[in-house]
């Protein structure tokens, strides 16, 4: 189902100060990392995540210079994607589905999507490829791996186990749709075992380097949000996901 073109309401002059100025401390954030981890800037790429945030932030971060959106919502990214893609910006933004994926909306992602990077069981990659092929598209994808460990794989969070991971990319990397590009995660919850965002990043870099091992085009790394980018970007993220530091609080779903 091809979502109703919807109009752009544009950001309100105040907005588009307070999302400058967000984008200029996340900037400052993003540069000091760098600087520690003797990385440059260009090595790591934004991505706005803008879910529950109306079009209009996006179109206002697309004129701040932003051009990689995040969302975590099949309906809303596509409505998104949509709605900017009638406004003539299609060719200039990239679209990043960051969220739980049920299977039933690859057909919808696959449509949209630049790179999906919660790919964390064989019958999604098999449904994405399928949906890919039929939209005349190849799909980039990064694994998501859970590194809470505890009990196992998040039921909630998503991720598969880190053992899971090699049976995963051969999946993906013998899929005629489907570009397998690395890994994606979410560090476990505040509490959890592991000793924090540093420790669980280290772990993921060093998965990450396996994979490309036998994977040698898997070498993006998806990991660090709005509390935790520094730590991501010392461990060797190449996509930092970023909604509440650039955009403020989220609004309530749907809203
Ligand atoms: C919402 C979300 C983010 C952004 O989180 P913030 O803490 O607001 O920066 C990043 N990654 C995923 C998968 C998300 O769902």
């Amino acid at each position: 189902m091809t979502p109703a073109p919807d109009i752009v309401v544009r950001a309100s002059p105040d907005r588009l100060a307070e999302l400058a100025a967000g984008l200029q401390r996340l900037e400052q954030r993003l540069a000091a990392a760098c600087a520690a981890a003797r990385r440059e800037r260009e090595q790591v790429t934004l991505i706005a995540v803008t879910k529950f945030f109306p079009v209009g932030d996006v179109l206002a971060l697309h004129e701040l210079g932003v051009r990689d959106v995040g969302e975590s919502r099949d309906q809303d990214a596509a409505t998104k994607a949509a709605a900017l893609r009638d406004a003539g910006l299609a060719q200039d933004l990239r679209w990043h589905f960051v969220g739980r994926l049920q299977t039933n909306k690859a057909k919808s992602v696959a449509t949209y999507a630049d790179l999906v990077h919660s790919v964390d069981r064989p019958q999604l990659l098999d449904a994405l490829s399928g949906a890919a092929e039929r939209a005349g598209r190849v799909l980039d994808v990064l694994l998501q791996v859970s590194l809470d460990t505890g009990t196992g794989a998040d039921t909630e969070r998503g991720g598969s186990l880190p053992a899971d991971l090699p049976a995963l990319a051969d999946a993906a990397a013998g899929l005629p749709a489907l570009r397998l590009r690395g890994l994606m995660a979410l560090a476990p919850p505040p509490g959890a075992l592991g000793g924090g965002p540093g420790p669980a990043f280290a772990r993921l870099a060093e998965l990450a380097t396996r994979l490309q091992a036998t994977h040698p085009q898997a070498d993006l790394l998806s990991a660090g949000m709005s509390g935790d980018l520094e730590a991501a970007v010392a461990a060797g993220a190449t996509h930092v996901r970023v909604g509440t530091a650039l955009l403020g609080e989220r609004p309530p779903p749907g809203g």
